[in-house]
């Protein structure tokens, strides 16, 4: 089969013939139908020297996916040949007890057998090829009818991360409140969306790019704003009478947080999601007083299938192109290019 493979770090990705794989003893065979791309795809290629992540090289990439099962290992009862799934993407251990809750991205131990991988596409063979191997039926999730499979691949991180931030703070989106939202592209625009779905808070979106304040507006976004804009924390002030109740930072420079730290007031949400790796200096008066600050990483199982709920009703649609696995290192090159609006989204 064809696949996108990291061939080694600092490497761009390769098109590569491999061979199918074959589920051993509860594991399953998936037929990709969409595996997405996802910004952090750009830092695992260039950013890492050998040693510096406990993986090794090479693997296929994409740890976005979504599809049909194709065919069960021994003991495979939970889900049936032929049924479209999602895929959990953090595979923990399933006994700790972040796993326990659901919650495989803070898990304290590597999968048996899977060498300090953290799930497919990250040390691990991912999805974006013909297929995939993964390792437990415990890591996917039912599509419900109404939910293209193709559309449910971003919504595995680029919906589920976003929705997780959310959740962390929704008793603070309250109706009237205030909610920044910094970056929309592919997971900030689903954020926008997930917030205007679940609450009636009011969002502020800001991004750089005119193309992503355009997919903010569409998103649901009530107020839009130029991140590039020298006054852009008098215009967030202004547009917030003083400060938001919660601001979410998907984007993660120093630019962007020090917007985010200028756009809280006393006791704010102040949630960091992007991996630009930026940082601002803490003090006793930045940010304002009682600012909670946290970073995530991902999201919970049981979030994924709330997430797929919310997608299959048609409150949140997630905005993508489409590339045949031909074509998938087109994709890379258009969002190294920051060409993309949304996600791209491999479909084999
Ligand atoms: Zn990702
Ligand atoms: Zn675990």
């Amino acid at each position: 089969m064809k696949a996108v493979q990291l061939p080694n770090w600092k490497s761009d990705p390769l098109l590569i013939e491999i061979d199918e794989p074959t589920p051993g003893p509860g594991q399953v065979v998936l037929k990709i139908a969409g595996a997405g791309l996802c910004h952090s795809d750009l830092h695992l290629l260039h950013d890492f020297e050998e040693g510096m992540l406990p993986w090794r090289v090479p693997f296929i990439l994409g740890h976005e996916n979504a599809g049909y099962v194709h065919a069960l290992g021994a003991g495979v009862d939970r889900v049936s040949v032929g049924q479209a799934v999602a895929v959990y993407g953090p595979w923990g251990c399933g006994k700790c007890d972040a796993c326990g809750r659901g919650q495989d991205t803070y898990c304290a131990a590597p999968l048996d057998g899977f060498d300090s991988a953290f799930g497919g596409g990250l040390g691990t063979n991912g999805g974006q090829a013909e297929y995939m191997l993964v390792p437990d039926a415990r890591f996917l999730v039912p599509i419900p009818d109404a939910l293209d499979p193709v559309a449910a691949a971003p919504l595995t991180d680029a919906g589920l991360t976003p929705y997780h931030a959310v959740k962390l703070s929704v008793a603070k989106m309250v109706p009237g409140s205030r909610v920044v939202v910094i970056g929309a592209g592919g997971l900030g625009h689903m954020g926008i969306q997930i917030i205007k779905a679940m609450t009636a808070a009011d969002v502020i979106a800001i991004d750089i790019k005119p193309e992503a304040r355009a997919l903010a507006s569409k998103s649901g976004a009530d107020v839009v704003l130029d991140g590039g804009a020298e006054d852009i924390v008098a215009q967030v002030k202004d547009a917030t009478g003083g400060g938001a109740e919660v601001v979410i930072d998907f984007v993660g420079t120093d630019a962007t947080l020090a917007t985010a730290v200028g756009s809280c007031k006393y006791q704010s949400d102040l949630t960091l999601v992007g991996v630009a790796g930026g940082s601002f200096p803490f003090n006793l008066y930045a940010p304002p007083y009682e600012t909670a600050m946290r970073s995530i990483y991902w999201g919970t199982r049981s979030e994924l299938r709330e997430v797929l709920a919310l997608a299959a009703r048609g409150l949140i649609t997630p905005e993508y192109t489409t590339y045949s696995l031909d074509r998938a290192l087109d994709a890379y090159a258009d969002m190294g290019a920051g060409k993309l609006t949304g996600r791209a989204v491999i479909t084999p």
